[in-house]
């Protein structure tokens, strides 16, 4: 299921963080009187209507000692770039102001669709200062009062109503999505134009939706895959790269939109604390992952580098432990061809699916191997175990009491059934339920 994304945007104070958090139903931005104050939390997720979605804070992001113009011109940029529905949010009790002319302005020139609400429309004698909004272009705007919660429902509707026709759109597609992330500069970019460039890459020239603009289809060995975001790959400025939050966002929005993700290292540099944080978001997502180490062409070697470099990184990112890892060299195109058959092979594990007859084989044989934990003279009992869904794989073993089932046990079985059943990429769930 697709889950689409709402910036919101605004000139600073008029309540996007409050709106924010109404949205999202949790108090998890901290809202200040300050104008311009930073925030912990710019990208959650709401609901709406059984619509699931994404909520980005864009005033969250900022670029220190940039001029005032810079910051909401950045601010609205990245909600054209990430966003399927903008929310634009202006100050009903201060009315139409230069900034908001200058946002707005920003946003007519993007195809994206806008919702525009008004805030600070506490009650209903206030309603008339809404019609003013309308010299912005952007739409009927809305009242909304972020404060007493009013008017929400209606504003989200409208961003309901311009996101359905994107769901149906990426349900219908039956192709491989593969996003790449990575820190700023460990050559995404540049990975993304070495695997189009291949020679067995056959470029799709199916004419354009919205979507097709930011992605690129392709075709390798009969086989139909998806390259998500990369238009913004290639001309995304770097001013906007370098700060972290917005590079976590972006990964975010690409794991969120694809089926496997490419986790891409500096073979030059090694691994530092944001690539683990990057990794982590696409684990945790539960996509398929294979780690890219590109640059490899810039290092030093011998026989025995490459080694040390998977250890080092199995050290380090032990909760990829399923990851395949492979190394390539952008610059020189070398090596790119032992990327395609892993994003294969991952993305058949992230969806395989297994027999019970065979997995409760499998389930028999581990347990006499290895008999189940006891606690305070009681014994794990596992009845019957069942795959309940694909992508990731995700089990359900029926138990007699699922305190017993201790995390070390779980990863045994785990272990053995990655054994039985390749699951190379994938994270497989297993969750314990008692038997009634
Ligand atoms: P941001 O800078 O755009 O994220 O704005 P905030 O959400 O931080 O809100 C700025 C100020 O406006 C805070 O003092 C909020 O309490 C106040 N505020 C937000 N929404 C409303 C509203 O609907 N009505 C009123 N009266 N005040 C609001
Ligand atoms: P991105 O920010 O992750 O998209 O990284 P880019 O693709 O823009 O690459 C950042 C820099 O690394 C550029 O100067 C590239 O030329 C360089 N680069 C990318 N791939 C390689 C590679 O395989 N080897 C070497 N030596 N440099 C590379």
């Amino acid at each position: 299921m697709y889950k689409p994304t709402i910036a919101v945007v605004g000139r600073p104070n008029v309540g996007k963080s409050t709106l924010f958090n109404r949205i999202i139903g949790e108090r998890k931005a901290i809202v200040e009187d300050t104008p311009g104050v930073t925030r912990d939390r710019l990208y959650a997720s709401g609901d709406w209507l059984n619509h699931e979605f994404n909520v980005i804070d864009t005033g969250g992001i900022e670029i220190k000692d940039e001029p005032f113009q810079e910051q909401i011109k950045m601010q609205a940029e990245i909600a054209i770039l990430e966003a399927d529905v903008i929310l634009m949010i202006t100050n009903g009790r201060e009315g139409v102001t230069e900034d908001d002319l200058f946002v707005a302005r920003i946003l007519q020139k993007s195809k994206k669709p806008v919702v525009l609400a008004v805030n600070k429309i506490d009650n209903f004698e206030m309603r008339n200062e809404i019609y003013e909004f309308y010299n912005l272009g952007l739409g009927d705007p809305f009242p909304v009062s972020g404060s007493h919660g009013l008017g929400l429902g209606d504003v989200l509707d409208q961003a309901v109503e311009h996101f359905k026709s994107l769901e149906e759109e990426v349900e219908a597609d039956d192709s491989i999505r593969v996003s790449l992330i990575g820190r700023p500069n460990v050559g995404k970019s540049s990975l993304v134009n070495a695997i189009l460039g291949e020679e067995r890459v056959i470029v799709s020239d199916i004419a354009g939706t919205t979507r097709d603009a930011i992605d690129t289809e392709y075709f390798y060995d009969d086989e139909h895959y998806t390259l998500v975001d990369t238009a913004g790959m290639r001309k995304r400025g770097k001013v906007y790269e370098a700060t972290e939050k917005y590079s976590v966002l972006r990964a975010n929005r690409a794991i969120e939109r694809s089926d496997v993700v490419l986790v891409v290292l500096n073979g030059e540099e090694g691994i530092i604390e944001q690539d683990k944080r990057i990794a982590g978001l696409a684990h945790e997502a539960g996509r398929a992952v294979i780690i890219v180490v590109n640059k490899w062409d810039a290092v030093e070697k011998d026989d025995k580098t490459m080694k040390k470099f998977e250890d080092k990184i199995r050290r380090e990112f032990q909760f990829l432990d399923y990851a395949p890892i492979t190394f390539v060299s952008a610059l020189n195109k070398s090596r790119l061809a032992t990327l395609f058959p892993l994003i294969k092979l991952a993305n058949d594990s992230h969806k395989k699916r297994v027999q019970s007859s065979t997995l409760n084989e499998v389930l028999v044989d581990s347990v006499s191997m290895n008999p189940t934990p006891t606690d305070k003279g009681r014994r794990l009992n596992i009845f019957y175990g069942t795959q309940v869904s694909v992508a990731p794989p995700t089990f359900v073993l029926f138990v007699n009491d699922v305190d017993l089932m201790h995390f070390s046990y779980r990863r045994y079985l785990e272990n053995q059934m990655r054994k039985a059943f390749d699951f190379t990429g994938t994270p497989i769930h297993i969750l314990s339920r008692k038997r009634n």
